[in-house]
């Protein structure tokens, strides 16, 4: 089953969705208010990938994905966005977000972004063989999709695995942010590079010892990033 989360107040739009997804093969379950949604995945821990309007009636979605991401660093993430909320999808992609889109969406994008998740999120990992890579502090783990440093486990999102994968596979190489966004979100995404830089600020938050001067990921100005541990 491919359980996919509809978490959004308006009926016209949640069911617009729904029906697209259903033709695209997934089980949508729907929520109206962010506490339902929350409450719908503990009923489901199968879900894959939630959708989750910005704005609600009760909890915002920042807050939902927040809680989310609080028990559950597997599961694809797409913050539903209105024009207008332009700064808001970087703060939705700093607090744990895989992705965007922004309303009005046609349903084929829509459909896209979540086929590219799903396939980030799920059949990868269980198809890839178990192996170990040991660089400086870092160890990262393929069959559990889990990087630790010094012995200490660093709570990734899918796709902040995917880019320490990358780049622990390629040390040493300075990789484009095309390189990056094509290797980890697939050629065919629809989205903007700077998901790339977004996701790597926040990665580095979390890896680095000091994120502001970063050591392990360096920037290559005007190309891409660099790993070296
Ligand atoms: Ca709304």
């Amino acid at each position: 089953m491919k359980i996919v989360l509809v978490l959004e107040d308006e009926s016209s739009i949640r069911s617009f969705v729904v029906i697209n997804l259903r033709r695209s093969g997934y089980e949508p379950i729907e929520a109206e208010t962010g506490e339902q949604a929350l409450e719908l995945l503990r009923q489901n821990p199968d879900t894959r990938v939630a959708l989750l309007d910005v704005m609600l009636p009760d909890i915002d979605g920042f807050e939902v994905c927040r809680r989310i991401r609080a028990g559950d660093s597997r599961i694809g993430i797409i913050m539903l966005t209105a024009k207008s909320q332009e700064m808001d999808k970087v703060t939705g992609l700093m607090t744990g977000a895989d992705d965007y889109v922004t309303k009005p969406f046609s349903p084929t994008e829509l459909t896209a972004r979540i086929d590219a998740l799903y396939r980030r999120t799920g059949a990868a990992a269980d198809a890839e063989a178990s192996c170990e890579l040991v660089q400086g502090p870092f160890r990262l783990n393929t069959r559990n999709r889990t990087v630790e440093k010094n012995g200490q486990r660093v709570k990734l999102t899918q796709i902040e695995y995917s880019i320490m994968k990358l780049f622990m596979d390629n040390p040493g190489k300075a990789l484009s942010r095309e390189d990056i966004l094509n290797s980890v979100w697939g050629r065919d995404y629809y989205g903007e590079l700077k998901i790339v830089d977004v996701n790597i600020r926040r990665l580095r938050i979390k890896i680095e010892d000091n994120p502001t001067i970063p050591t392990y990921i360096t920037t290559v100005w005007g190309f891409g990033y660099k790993w070296g541990a």
